[in-house]
């Protein structure tokens, strides 16, 4: 079935209200509660042998998920020796990433299960990340087989770990479909849930030095693999900074030309006017702000309310954070999970401290010990402007407008530099339609939350500092990943 177009279908996924979809959940990840996994270099070449880490689950770091053999520099070499483009023809390497996504599909337990033990996400975030990640497989397989454009050679695909899965398979996927071998870097704090996918790919019949795996920290391994004029492209996830560093390093060793697919940080806004329906607001503000503890480039950041219904409006929102419920990310009953280490949550803490000292924390509750917890936090802003840096967290900003000051705040909004996600409640129609066309960003949510895009219907990308384009899960995607003349990017 299409991934696009009138006849577009996603993957099934698990109903979470469905009772008999929960028991069938429950019965297939109740086996690796206390399981342990191992990750280490995947390549076409024997690693060499090395020293392991153990890996922790970020809710309960006395919870061993398993351990990592980093790659070593010597492993790199190996496999960028050994590293080939797929040359089989683009119909059977259709069919191999959409037996991949039939897999990905059939180990949902294992795959639920790590998730939320390294990586601290819930359920519903579980089943969202694995349904986005077989879509990912299925829409570049679809794309890449009309495709007759020849590949560029190599990829690097480096991805974060706030979505291990789903942007580890994407960008893997699509150098893939269009016909590159790839390096694949996943995040140092998700190696396990690398090792499974690419075991998976491995036995759909992706060929081992069409794709290898080389997990380890971005110093060493991402470097070396951005760094080596073998490589014809890189696809990268991460912060605007990291992209910098990638930018440069490729200027100076790779071919001009080579290209970066970056999809970087954001500083995403929602305005929500005296004519939004609050409760829906509300709701919507908790979905985009602390879903996934707030761990999303998409989140929204710093909300803008409408002076008018701002009190009443600030005082439902807080009790419904109030009723948030933080913990481990295995519980069904868990809204909230855990930051993923403990260097985000001493960062996020401290730079709370701060809003505290300035009286501008309208909201925080205590949260549970040992895990690294954050708990959801509402700060007092007078402007997007006032904010720093991207708080990679449950931490949202609220700040007040009047009427006459819309086209000012949308201003604000554009001078951050980032582009990424924008969030509207409104239910005036030209109001739409103006900051429609004011707001320089790649995706803009009308009367909803402004998370979770879906590949094939919201190709998710970002402009300026949040992202070279072409957006992810779109039609100028896969171009991207061959030589074919340029597409257009930010589509
Ligand atoms: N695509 C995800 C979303 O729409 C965000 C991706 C990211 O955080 O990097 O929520």
């Amino acid at each position: 079935p299409a991934l696009f177009g009138p006849d577009r279908r996603n993957s099934r996924g698990w109903d979470l209200a469905h009772a008999p979809d929960l028991a069938e959940i429950e019965a297939a990840r109740a086996p690796h509660r206390q399981a342990r996994w191992a990750a280490g270099p995947l390549i076409a070449g024997t690693p060499a042998p090395g020293p392991a880490c153990d890996v922790i689950n970020p809710a309960d770091p006395a919870d061993i998920v398993g351990t990592l053999r980093p790659a070593s520099a010597a492993d790199v070499d190996t496999a960028l020796a050994a590293a080939a483009a797929w040359d089989a023809p683009a119909k059977e390497r259709a069919a191999v990433l959409r037996r991949a996504a039939d897999l990905y599909e059939e180990n949902f337990g294992e795959i639920f299960a790590l998730l939320a033990r390294e990586a601290g996400k819930g359920l519903p975030d579980a089943v969202g990340e694995l349904r986005e990640a077989v879509d990912f497989l299925r829409f570049y397989a679809n794309e890449g087989e009309g495709a007759e454009a020849p590949p560029r050679g190599l990829f690097t695909c480096i991805s974060p770990w706030n979505f291990p899965l789903a942007i580890f398979t994407g960008q893997i996927a699509a150098a893939l479909a269009a016909g590159n071998g790839v390096l694949a870097k996943p995040a140092e704090q998700t190696p396990l849930i690398a090792h499974l996918a690419v075991s998976l790919l491995h036995r759909a019949g992706v060929p081992r030095d069409c794709l290898q795996l080389l997990p380890g920290d971005g110093a060493t391994v991402g470097a070396q693999l951005t760094s080596d004029a073998r490589v014809g492209g890189v696809a990268f996830t991460g912060s605007t900074e990291t992209a910098r560093l990638i930018r440069a390093a490729m200027a100076e060793h790779m071919a001009p030309g080579t290209p970066l697919i970056a999809e970087t940080g954001g500083l995403n806004a929602m305005i929500v006017d005296s004519t939004a329906l609050p409760e829906q607001a509300v709701a919507d503000i908790l979905t985009s702000s602390f879903q996934s503890a707030g761990q999303r480039c998409s989140a929204l950041r710093c909300l803008y309310v409408q002076e008018d219904i701002a009190g009443p409006f600030l005082t439902m929102l807080q009790g419904a954070m109030a009723e948030l419920r933080m913990g481990d990310p295995w519980e069904l009953s868990t809204d909230v999970g855990p930051l993923i280490e403990a260097a985000a949550q001493k960062d996020f803490t401290a730079y709370i401290a701060r809003a505290r000292a300035e009286g501008r924390v309208l909201w925080q509750a205590d949260a549970p010990a040992p895990g690294h917890f954050l708990s959801p936090t509402l700060i007092r802003v007078d402007s997007i402007a006032d904010l720093e840096r991207e708080i990679f967290g449950p931490v949202l900003h609220v700040a007040t407008f009047r009427a006459e000051e819309i086209d000012a705040v949308t201003d604000a909004i554009n001078a951050s530099g980032y582009g990424l996600t924008f969030g509207l409640h409104s239910r005036i129609d030209d109001r739409v339609q103006h900051l429609a066309e004011r707001l320089q960003v790649g995706n803009l949510y009308v009367n909803r939350n402004q998370i979770g895009a879906i590949v094939g219907s919201q190709p998710f990308g970002g402009e300026g500092l949040s992202g070279t384009g072409p957006k992810a899960g779109g039609p100028h995607y896969l171009a991207r990943f061959t030589a074919r003349p340029a597409a257009p990017v930010n589509e």
